[in-house]
């Protein structure tokens, strides 16, 4: 694979960097990298991936943009939490900005069961920029199953964690991380928040990370990177593979091989915004089609993506991927209540 003109001029100061080199850049060039999560590790991530010369990115989100999203999702502006933008779509216009030699896929997508191995197919590496442990395990899982290398990382508060997962070679996130946890017993930076450059950081690092997987010299393989940016103190953690581990050893893919069959409903933000997550074969088209004819709901806004509708003193905002946020709620009941009324359930 070849570099243009314009191309050896942009990258110009990897090529004379010694480690990376006019081959190095080639083979940036030639790659593949699908970034799942577009929050805050996510926007730090794909800007630096996008500048680096990565020929191919992947970008995988389902949601939209929030104000609370910009104080860390630095992709976003205030425009694009005022139109509720969906975050693939505002990031791929951001990042095509950027950088107009490279070629972005955007997949405003929810990452499940059904969708997860379509999704990471024909990519040669995998951000998690995901914000739960769940889905983590779910990543977990296709990759081991499609041999692909994924690059762990977490933010929350002022604390952080990278490492390098390599089925096959290193130990798999299911040896590192044993126990499944409950959900909502882990904290989430919905409720203890996060400092802004702890997702940052890590973005760049997991970046900086696989590029030199890219290129033949990783160096978090069999590592797991513990920051605590409180004390500014960098902990470098040797990780095991598990003799017994479900995944890469046993091979039983218990996240892949679940049914996503009923509806989820959560507070969010200090209880006062309900999701809901409907299945994935919830016809999302049907019930937006139903709701623009009911005349109990005000249409504030609408686009392909989102239909934004005031009922009394609720928001609800419809996503054409199978989420629901109602906002000014107090319960799970009353949530339900309004369902209720939107689709009788
Ligand atoms: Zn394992």
């Amino acid at each position: 694979m070849k570099l243009n003109k314009v191309e050896i001029e942009r990258y110009s100061r990897n090529i004379i960097f010694n480690e990376i080199g006019i081959n190095g850049q080639k083979k940036l060039k030639k790659s593949s990298i699908a970034i799942l999560g577009l929050g805050g590790i996510g926007s730090a991530a794909a800007i630096y991936l996008t500048c680096a010369g990565i020929g191919n990115i992947r970008l995988i989100d389902r949601d939209f943009v929030e104000l609370n999203n910009i104080q860390r999702q630095i992709l976003y502006d205030e425009e694009d939490a005022r139109k509720h933008k969906l975050k693939a779509i505002a990031a791929k216009e951001k990042l095509e900005s950027m950088n107009t030699n490279i070629s972005i896929e955007a997949f405003a997508e929810d990452f499940n069961p059904r969708t997860a191995e379509k999704l990471l197919k024909n990519v040669d590496l995998v951000i998690d920029a995901t914000d739960n442990m769940e889905t983590r395990f779910l990543l977990n899982e296709v990759c081991v199953k499609q041999r692909k290398t994924f690059i762990y990382g977490a933010a929350i508060r002022d604390y952080g964690a990278l490492s390098t997962i390599i089925p096959g070679k290193t130990p798999c996130f299911r040896c590192i991380f044993k126990k499944i946890p409950e959900p909502g017993s882990l904290p989430t930076c919905d409720r203890v928040g996060v400092l802004n450059t702890v997702p940052g950081l890590i973005g760049i690092l997991q970046a900086t990370e696989a590029i030199k997987y890219l290129l033949g010299s990783s160096l978090l393989q069999s590592k797991l990177l513990y920051i605590h940016l409180g004390s500014m103190s960098f902990n470098f953690i040797d990780v095991k593979r598990d003799l017994h581990c479900p995944v890469c050893v046993k091979r039983k893919f218990q996240f892949l091989n679940q049914k996503i069959n009923r509806m989820q409903i959560t507070m969010l933000c200090g209880g006062t915004t309900a999701q809901i997550l409907f299945p994935s074969n919830f016809d999302v088209i049907k019930l937006r089609n139903e709701i623009i004819n009911n005349p109990l709901f005000k249409i504030e806004k609408q686009s392909d993506y989102l239909l934004t509708l005031r009922y009394g003193k609720y928001q609800i905002l419809i996503s054409s991927f199978g989420r629901i946020l109602i906002k000014n709620i107090e319960s799970e009941k009353e949530a339900r209540d309004i369902l209720n009324k939107i689709i009788g359930v």
